[in-house]
């Protein structure tokens, strides 16, 4: 082993954490801070304001358990923004059948091809699953659609249609299509860094989204908010194309970025809208995980997000210089017997540290650490055993074999192109 030094910070004995950054657990010298400044006026108000709504969300869940999102004003107004935006985009339609059929000559059929166009670029995505390969449904995996409706029916959730195992360190719940089918996305790699109970905690915070009518998530202003994104991405302001007189692009400049000033302050209202409804539905979640697999397994599940969430980076990174013969799933567990507590006691402190940075779909995992201790240890109201966790892992070895491929292929990608 090699000698301890001294720390800079407080002067105490520090010992080295091999491959791992040195820090002072005593004084914090030499605990990684990356806190970029937000890159613009808007973005900066955004960023402290909704770090207020957080800090304010969160004592408010610890003064009085988590209840199902109802309607309040923000979700009213929410829902009525997303009205008008969905309304605008059908008005561009109606605008282009008026143009041709009440006024039809050269310049209006233009016109209209130009609206029609505008109002397909923004229209309002239901996703589907179609584009997703590997989908798994119920014929493919008895043990795992058996484990899953056993968790939907005690959550109080719709069972799923589809299984999407991917190679990222998440998981998902979300309704697709018109129909608005369940699909669970399942990030293997985060799967297996789960303990079995931990497994059905992570599943019973995504199943909770089914039973929150979360806005955001919601079919109306989740639309709108990707509607408005893609508008506001029309009105991008480039750089000066060279053909164009120099007095047209600064008129054009001027009207493109109002618009786009206009859109993003639109948008702004509307997420912090559906932030306040987004972090109750989170929270509200996390009981619901509470009440299936036990505090202490959601606790547990969310510190194993916080501590090796960079191993699985650097994992996927090092694939790239790695042997051929390097299986991901070999290295993954070797990453994560190699972790040693000080480095994720680091961790655990970086992430803290972020708490006033706004994470838009979850709030600051220390603060759903900290709202799962506040709750008496409970019984687990369902049990993954070992034996149906090896079953359910048997029954998704293809999707294992086929992620380290697409692993390894893409961290290969990365290097020669
Ligand atoms: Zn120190
Ligand atoms: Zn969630």
């Amino acid at each position: 082993m090699s000698h301890a030094i001294t720390c800079p910070g407080c002067g105490c004995q520090v010992a080295p954490a091999g491959a791992f950054p040195t820090w002072c657990d005593r004084c914090e010298w030499g605990l990684v801070e990356t806190a970029e400044p937000a890159p613009g006026f808007f973005a900066r108000r955004f960023e402290s304001r909704s770090a207020r709504m957080v800090e304010a969300m969160y004592e408010d869940v610890v003064r009085s358990p988590a209840r199902r999102t109802g309607w309040n004003a923000a979700r009213i107004a929410s829902y009525a923004l997303a009205l008008v935006v969905h309304a605008g985009t059908l008005s561009l339609v109606l605008l282009a059948l008026w143009l041709v059929f009440a006024v039809p000559n050269v310049l209006t059929v233009a016109l209209a091809a130009v609206a029609l166009l505008m109002a397909f670029a923004v229209r309002p995505r239901f996703g589907g699953l179609r584009r997703a390969p590997g989908a798994r449904y119920r014929a493919d995996a008895p043990a795992l659609f058996a484990l899953l409706d056993r968790i939907a029916a005690e959550v109080g959730a719709k069972p799923v249609h589809a299984v999407i195992p991917d190679g990222t360190f998440n998981a998902g719940y979300a309704a697709v299509g018109v129909r608005r089918r369940r699909v669970l996305l399942l990030g293997l790699p985060l799967w297996e860094a789960l303990s079995p109970m931990q497994k059905v905690a992570v599943l019973g915070h995504e199943f909770g989204h089914g039973v929150n009518g979360d806005s955001r998530h919601g079919l109306v202003v989740g639309t709108s908010l990707t509607t408005l994104e893609r508008l506001r991405e029309l009105f991008h302001p480039g750089p000066r194309d060279p053909r164009t007189i120099y007095i047209i692009h600064v008129l054009l400049r001027l009207v493109l970025t109002s618009l786009y000033g206009v859109l993003s302050a639109v948008l702004i209202v509307q997420s912090l809208l559906s932030l306040r409804a987004n972090q109750r539905a989170e929270y509200y979640a996390d009981a619901l995980a509470a009440r299936l697999a036990g505090p202490a397994d959601v606790a547990g599940a969310f510190d194993v997000q916080t501590t090796t969430r960079d191993t699985y980076r650097f994992t996927v990174q090092r694939l790239t210089v790695g042997a051929r013969t390097t299986d991901f799933w070999n290295e993954w567990h070797r990453a994560l017997a190699a972790l040693p507590e000080s480095e994720r006691e680091r961790r655990r402190r970086v992430a803290a540290r972020r708490k006033l940075r706004v994470d838009s779909s979850h709030p600051p995992t220390h603060l759903r650490i900290a709202v799962m201790q506040t709750l008496p240890a409970a019984e687990p109201a369902l049990i993954l055993t070992p034996a149906e966790e090896a079953r359910i892992r048997a029954e998704l070895d293809p999707d294992y074999t086929r992620i380290a491929r697409r692993l390894r292929e893409t961290a290969t990608d990365r290097v020669y192109y």
